[in-house]
């Protein structure tokens, strides 16, 4: 029989020394929780395919699910990946920042083939979180970071949701508190074409446009489609009715507006403060054991495309995928 495993310390990310573990940790090719402003990331180094590996068991993710690097800004994005004009413009309006930008991966990029899923492309994405920033720092190169929960459940944004789900699988939990955006990062494409939106996040669609015209959508013409992109995702134990109006028997509500429930996003209507409070709201309802969650209609601009897009894919089917 093998032994218990021990779960792994929750240690306050603020301490330098605590940093300077952690990078050690990540060196050795260990697996290191860590804050970032948009969800809670699973840290590893991002050219150890055996460190990548050990990620992609500990969270049972499918390894046909690329993973975003995580690096400190365009100084160490130029080393990975063919940097357009483009890239340039949009990472000094939104790095460090809730954007990942999908680029032409150098060939001499240190980023092992798992990490990537074999793609000629790489996502990169620098987080804005001082406590991720100071560890890619002290690590000194980029980290593969995705979401610190079992694939397929709801990101954490508390470092206790991390441990509740991953703690007996990874070695060290940094804790920064919550985070503040509370959803993941917009993932858009810069490979040649129209740039294109390959998932709504914690940056709305119309600050992006801004700067590179309208985005297009995944699968048309001249566009990829995104790999990895699961139609079920995000998802809680209960069921999921979307657009409600109020609950039905067997069901928790979760509010938005002047729409009230047993929990609400957003009193106030606010769509930032409702994507910050989205996966715990989720959390606490699913821990109350009801078979069903059902959700009042949140608006569709800004960052509710985002949180409808999660939403959504809470809703899904488990077993369908695209
Ligand atoms: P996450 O699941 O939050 O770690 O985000 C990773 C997502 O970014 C994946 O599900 C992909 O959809 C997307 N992604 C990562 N790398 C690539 C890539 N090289 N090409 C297209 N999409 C990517
Ligand atoms: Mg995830």
């Amino acid at each position: 029989m093998s032994a218990p495993v021990k779960p792994a310390p929750i240690k306050p990310a603020s301490d330098p020394a605590v940093i300077e573990e952690a990078a050690a940790i990540l060196k050795a090719g260990g697996l290191v929780a860590m804050p970032t402003e948009t969800v809670y990331g699973l840290a590893a180094d991002a050219g150890n395919p055996d460190a990548v590996a050990r990620l992609y068991a500990a969270k049972g993710r499918p390894r046909f699910n690329p993973l975003i690097a995580h690096v400190a800004g365009p100084n160490m994005a130029w080393r990975l990946a063919g940097w357009p004009d483009l890239a340039d413009q949009l990472a000094e309006t939104f790095w460090p920042g809730p954007l990942t930008l999908v680029l032409p991966k150098r060939p001499d990029a240190p980023i092992a083939d798992i990490a990537n899923a074999g793609l000629d492309s790489i996502a990169l994405r620098a987080p804005r979180h001082a406590a991720a920033q100071a560890l890619i720092r002290a690590f000194d190169g980029p980290l593969v970071a995705p979401s610190a929960n079992p694939s397929g459940g709801i990101s954490p944004t508390t470092a206790q949701h991390v441990a509740d789900g991953l703690g007996e699988r990874i070695d060290l939990i940094l804790d920064g508190g919550a985070c503040p955006v509370g959803l993941e990062s917009t993932v858009i494409a810069l490979l040649g074409g129209t740039p294109t939106l390959l998932r709504p996040g914690g940056l709305a669609r119309r600050q992006i446009e801004a700067i590179t015209g309208r985005l297009a959508e995944p699968g048309s013409e001249d566009t990829l489609l995104a790999p990895g992109m699961m139609k079920s995702h995000y998802a809680p134990n209960a069921t999921m009715r979307l657009n409600a109006s109020a609950a039905e028997a067997g069901e928790v509500f979760l509010g938005f507006g002047p729409i009230n429930g047993d929990l609400n996003l957003s009193p106030g209507g606010d769509l930032a403060e409702a994507a910050t409070g989205l996966f715990a709201a989720l959390r606490a309802l699913d821990a109350r054991g009801a078979a069903r969650i059902a959700v009042a209609p949140i608006p569709d601009e800004g960052l509710g495309e985002a949180i409808n897009d999660r939403l959504q894919r809470a809703a899904a089917p488990k077993d369908d995928l695209i």
